[in-house]
């Protein structure tokens, strides 16, 4: 089949009238400055989607319920406090429910790919499931009827604290030791899904079970959470007299497979250390702004050649370009300037939606394109809205990431899964997640 683009980003640059030919789950054939086919469907400008490098499915369900001042003073840990109550309550039916709301979501928005680092692996006792991937199996179902694109992050958690600190009660369900593990990882292989790792943090893992835990996987991705609040670096620099990018950088071979979550506290040295490591940065604007965990220096990082990508975390808000927006603004907030994350005369949504499109490797799969052999993986927008009216080429990305341009259509892989802005399942699927959150919130 064949669909034919007022224009379209292609590898070498924005083109008018694109006419691409899909086979499969690919594209076959882009031909550009030609007038469509009687047959073709017709579409607005168009780009290839973005990979979502950072969520937790289940805490979709929790948008909006911690909002709420405590006694003290509110934190990230006060608000991890009530992640871990709302989650005792959660099974693989429920979970399917949330995550793939979450999924149609990020497919609304223009995520086509999303890395899904999954802790929450027992039953609410802490006993395994009698499958070990039970909830995981659950995640791949919610990919799998929303179109999405799944990169399975299983993740290691071991302990509470740096030094192995025995773990809380209330992780008992995401705990492993590296023998179970081992399994996990069995049970994990027959998914449709990319498979990566991830060892939760250095509170999570001691340092044996991080070099036995990066040995299990030699080949795809490896993702952990790093310096996100200030407490984690006081408290990594009482167990070892380094900060954790430092400890991490020092002591194990971190390379382009690595995918380092926030790493928001980091000093210059770490940060010029982070980018020459050629891992990615996977930051998580909104969820780290509602959290109130601070700001990456992403200007500082970008000028010295450093990888970013973006992830929508918490999912307390879905929206790829409100992610990339933030970015942009937390910059511009930080340093009082304007168009921070680009270079000279170069659009700022391009260059942020660049950044983003290509760090789909810390996924393990390349970055989509509109391109042949490229897996089919295209975002539109909508032709009739003012935000795009006589605009063409970057502006149009400049009007999406911050002018609130909406988008129209969405494929994944060759199938079109979202249509004047909704998912094609949205109805079934919204009426799941409602059934199941009135059973979790009563
Ligand atoms: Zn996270």
């Amino acid at each position: 089949m064949a669909l034919w683009f007022q224009q379209a980003l292609l590898p070498e640059g924005w083109r008018p009238d694109v006419r691409v030919i899909l086979k499969g789950r690919s594209i076959d054939r882009i031909v550009h400055g030609i007038p469509p086919e009687p047959d073709d469907e017709r579409h607005g400008p168009a780009f290839a989607g973005l990979p979502n490098l950072h969520s937790h499915a289940f805490q979709r369900a929790m948008s909006g319920l911690t909002e709420i001042a405590g006694q003290g003073s509110d934190s990230f840990w006060t608000w991890r406090e009530a992640m871990y109550r709302f989650l005792d309550r959660l099974n693989p039916e429920s979970l399917h429910a949330i995550a793939a709301l979450a999924y149609a979501e990020m497919l609304e928005s223009g995520f086509t790919s999303v890395g899904e680092f999954h802790y929450l692996h027992h039953d609410p006792a802490g006993a395994p499931y009698a499958n070990p991937a039970a909830m995981a199996e659950a995640i791949a179902e919610a990919a799998k009827d929303t179109g999405i694109a799944l990169t399975l992050l299983p993740v290691f958690y071991a302990h509470s604290d740096f030094g192995g600190a025995p773990p809380t009660p209330g992780q008992r369900r995401f705990l492993h030791t590296p023998d179970s593990f081992v399994h996990l990882l069995e049970a994990l292989k027959p998914l449709d899904a990319t498979l990566g790792i991830a060892p939760h943090s250095l509170r999570a893992v001691t340092p044996d079970e991080l070099a036995a835990i990066t040995a299990l996987a030699p080949k795809g991705p490896i993702h952990i959470h790093i310096a996100e609040q200030q407490a984690e670096v006081e408290a990594c620099l009482a167990w070892s007299g380094q900060r954790p990018v430092e400890w991490l950088l020092d002591h194990v071979p971190v390379d382009q497979r690595w995918c380092l979550i926030h790493a928001t506290h980091i000093t210059d040295s770490e940060r010029r250390a982070i980018a020459n490591s050629r891992a990615t940065v996977g930051l998580c604007p909104i969820t780290e702004a509602n959290l109130g965990d601070g700001l990456f220096p992403a200007s500082a990082f970008l000028a010295e050649g450093g990888r970013i990508g973006i992830g929508s975390d918490s999912n307390v808000e879905i929206d790829a370009a409100a992610e990339l927006r933030l970015l942009e603004y937390g910059q511009r907030l930080t340093h009082q300037g304007r168009n921070l994350l680009t270079s000279p005369n170069q659009s700022t949504g391009a260059s942020l939606y660049h950044h983003a499109r290509n760090a789909a490797p810390a996924l393990g799969h390349p970055p989509a394109a509109l391109a042949p052999g490229a897996r089919a993986d295209i975002v539109t927008l909508r032709r009739d809205q003012p935000a795009t009216a006589a605009r063409s080429g970057d502006a149009l990305l400049d009007s999406w990431v911050f002018a609130r341009a909406q988008i129209d259509s969405v494929w994944c892989a060759g199938v079109r899964r979202v249509t004047a802005g909704h998912h094609h399942a949205r109805p079934a699927i919204e009426a799941r997640y409602a059934q199941h959150l009135k059973a979790l919130l009563d």
